[in-house]
């Protein structure tokens, strides 16, 4: 009865020990607009495809760094373990799942459907029996996945192996979006940029996604302690899969890598001054004077400004640098009396590493009350 009693304990203290050595770490990228965003990675794969790892360690590596969701995406097509690993389609969700419910991570139903270009390899999230996505058309596997209610993307659009040399929209793809086949497209994905990708997402109105496509323990693939793995930015009205599979249809999301985000203005602006606060005092700038505003941002992101026009009656930097979790001052030099006449001082700001097309970057215009 004793030894038993202290064999519990002990397994207590053990189970204790394990769940108090974990620690997780927060990404700090605000809410906006009355959404909360989550951080998530929808592309990834396991021992069950052409992964390396357990589908549990999917959900712990997850956890550890911070994100609300992930799905796990093995291929239905290229199984190369399947000598060793003989299961059908679904049994990494099923391993998987049971984890992601204890760790409150949440974890999308998916697979990969993997084919030659056209259409290329495409994800298919949200569905409920991967076994029956197992076809030989690919135009039924997907009509199959959309008959389970899946939202489909197109994965690595650019990929070398599949258009070596320009990054080419199919008529394919246009069968599929006309069709409802299609809903959303990697514009980054693993350690590549796809900048037709994000043209073609404003153009067609398609859902933008930032995916690791990790095959090996994310560690091995991605700098984590100083950096972040490339994920997907959702702007849900609830942390639930409900919440994200609405966002997702409803094109709410935005790319974020290294120190890099992309997607539409109305969600790049207010997530840019959301990250920031700063006093509202007027300023009372008077000509050949110089006042300082403290911008504090709260964010892990690094904004990088650079003029785009200078404000009237006065002049600023150049190029600013809002360091993450820092204070940086922005100093305002009156150089004219038109200034005393000015109620707010407008300075225009482009936003270098914060893209809402290949070839724009969101402009921001900060208003400090002068008088
Ligand atoms: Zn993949």
């Amino acid at each position: 009865m004793h030894f038993r009693k202290t064999l519990f304990l002990i397994s207590i203290l053990f189970v204790v020990e394990l769940a108090a050595g974990q620690s997780r770490k927060i990404i700090n990228v605000p809410d906006i607009l009355g959404y909360q965003t989550l951080k998530c990675d929808f592309h990834m794969h396991t021992v069950f495809s052409d992964g390396t790892v357990w589908p549990t360690i999917r959900v712990e590596e997850a956890w550890r760094e911070g994100l609300d969701a992930i799905s796990i995406t093995d291929h239905i097509e290229y199984r190369p373990h399947s000598k060793d690993i003989i299961s059908g389609h679904n049994r990494s969700f099923e391993i998987a799942e049971p984890k992601a419910e204890n760790l409150n991570v949440l974890l999308i139903q998916a697979a990969e459907i993997t084919r030659g270009m056209p259409p290329g390899h495409l994800n298919a999230l949200f569905i409920r029996n991967a076994n029956l996505l197992d076809r030989e058309d690919v135009n039924d596997a997907l009509k199959e996945a959309r008959e389970q209610g899946a939202f489909i993307l197109w994965n690595h659009p650019g990929w070398k192996s599949q258009q070596p040399d320009t990054t080419l929209w199919w008529e394919e793809h246009s069968e599929l979006l006309k069709n409802d086949l299609l809903h959303g497209i990697e514009v980054f994905n693993s350690r590549s940029y796809y900048p037709e990708a994000l043209d073609w997402a404003n153009e067609k109105k398609l859902t933008m996604f930032c995916n690791t496509d990790v095959h090996g323990p994310i560690g091995m693939s991605f700098e984590l302690e100083n950096s972040h793995r490339p994920m997907t930015l959702v702007f849900a009205k609830s942390r639930t899969l409900g919440g994200i599979k609405e966002a997702l249809f409803n094109r709410r999301t935005a790319v974020y890598f290294d120190n890099t985000l992309m997607g539409e203005p109305d969600f790049l602006e207010p997530l840019f001054f959301a990250s920031l606060e700063y006093g509202d005092s007027p300023l009372r700038l008077k000509n050949e004077e110089t006042k300082y505003v403290q911008i504090k941002n709260n964010s892990d992101i690094d904004y990088e400004l650079e003029m785009v026009q200078p404000g009237i009656g006065f002049d600023c930097q150049e190029s600013v640098l809002l360091k993450a979790h820092h204070i940086t001052t922005i100093e305002l030099n009156g150089n004219s009396d038109e200034v005393i006449g000015m109620k707010e001082l407008n300075v225009y700001y482009r936003v270098k590493n914060m893209f809402v097309s290949s070839e724009e970057n969101l402009v921001v215009t900060f208003s400090f009350r002068n008088y």
